[in-house]
């Protein structure tokens, strides 16, 4: 089955098609800027040079439409025709407690992502429109959400519960989320595959390390805690994000900088993390090279995110007693040798011996095993796929709803 990837932004719209049953790429692409007076239109189909464009688009469906319209650009051959696509898969970061796993979109779902909207201001607003979008624009095809959330339901209320008034929580559902589901669960299972395994009795520490990070620790398939919060603020420090702190530092830094909510959200969003630590870039790239320039500031954000990583590894192993592997994924999980190295240098005490030549060789071959053949602990990077999940998520519950008796 072919499937339409989405994955909308405030101003921008990733998208795959995803033909299903081989899990091939047929073309993906990105517009940026959506709104202003020039937008910029990415499209990538394997074998062929990317196309770059830039034109006016006003909004998500003037975009949607844009892409729907290269897609039957007969020089690259993706598709004969748009009837070709038979679902669409949308990425919808918040579903809060009501969405445990991928769903059919209809009214009382959209409402539900609405009434989400105060748990995820930034992100539940543009899933929205870009759902509005993609159905004007497919009305006879099933269109299914996809959530960053639901994967970690199964987190137990220790691991999810905040130590504040149990009323907070009954009355705004005030809780821990955790996000990047669909990424943990897809490694967690190509983890399963590369090793023969059943879900059954394994314990994995899967560390999504791109601008956003966040660590989760999978039993037996399920997601038991994670690092990301009742927002995707909390846990590791990443490009701009803070991570964990203090909350007192709030309070603080109110009275001493008289900040309002709305400043204060913004430094901690956008401000802090590695960007604010280094003074210099969000970017790990930029970092590692500055580091090496001599520049300390950027070493020290290094150091910080690193250590951050360590913390929440030896975290979860003492959560699921143990641990069988370690899998590294995205930006920075996947091509960093020197952060891998960085996290995992002096855990041989937990039974962690990283292969040094094995780590330093892993960039752009995929799924590879980096741990030592002595290692207890087996540690791979393994590049994450959240598209795909979407796509075979959104292809099993379209096939479904056609086979419904009432259809
Ligand atoms: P993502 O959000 O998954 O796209 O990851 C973005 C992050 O990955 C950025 O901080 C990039 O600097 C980082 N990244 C990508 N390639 C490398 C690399 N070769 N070395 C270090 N960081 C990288």
């Amino acid at each position: 089955m072919v499937v339409f990837v989405i994955n909308c932004g405030s101003s921008s719209i990733k998208y795959q098609l995803i033909e299903t049953e081989s899990k091939k790429k047929l073309i993906s692409g990105l517009v940026e800027r959506i709104g202003a007076v020039t937008s910029i239109v990415k499209h990538e189909v394997p074998g062929f040079k990317p196309v770059k464009l830039t034109m006016a688009l006003e909004n998500h469906t003037q975009a949607i439409t844009e892409i729907m319209n290269f897609l039957q650009n007969n020089e690259f051959n993706v598709i004969s025709s748009l009837d070709e696509i038979k679902a669409v898969g949308h990425r919808v970061v918040h579903g809060g407690e009501t969405f445990k796993d991928s769903v059919l979109i209809d009214d009382d779902v959209i409402h539900a992502i609405e009434e989400a909207i105060d748990l995820a201001p930034l992100h539940n607003p543009p899933n929205l429109k870009g759902i509005e979008a993609a159905q004007k624009a497919m009305p006879t095809i099933p269109h299914v959400a996809v959530f960053d959330t639901a994967f970690h339901h199964t987190l137990p209320a220790e691991a999810y519960l905040y130590a504040i008034p149990n009323r907070l929580y009954r009355r705004y559902k005030i809780r821990r989320y955790g996000f990047h589901g669909t990424s943990h669960y897809f490694v967690s299972r190509r983890y399963f595959s590369l090793n023969n395994l059943s879900r059954e009795n394994t314990k994995i520490i899967s560390c999504h390390l791109g601008n956003g990070s966040s660590i989760c620790a999978i039993k037996d398939g399920y997601s038991v805690d994670t690092s990301m919060g009742f927002t995707p603020l909390a846990g590791l420090a990443m490009g701009t994000r803070t991570g964990d702190i203090d909350p007192s530092i709030l309070f603080y830094l109110v009275e001493k900088e008289e900040l309002s909510l709305k400043s204060l959200h913004e430094l901690l969003n956008r401000h802090s993390g590695l960007l604010g630590l280094s003074g210099y870039a969000a970017d790990m790239r930029d970092l590692i090279n500055e580091m090496q320039n001599g520049d300390y500031r950027c070493k020290q954000a290094v150091d910080v995110y690193a250590y951050r990583i360590k913390q929440y590894i030896g975290n979860y192993m003492a959560v699921m007693n143990g641990c069988d592997a370690i899998v590294f994924t995205a930006g920075i999980g996947e091509n960093s040798a020197f952060i891998r190295e960085h996290v995992l240098a002096n855990m041989e005490g937990l039974g962690i011996v990283l292969d040094k030549e094995a780590n330093d060789n892993a960039g752009g071959k995929g799924e590879v095993l980096i741990s030592a053949p002595e290692s207890k602990i087996k540690v791979y990077v393994i590049p994450t796929n959240e598209e795909l999940v979407i796509a075979l998520d959104a292809a099993k519950i379209a096939l479904a709803a056609n086979q419904s008796p009432w259809i």
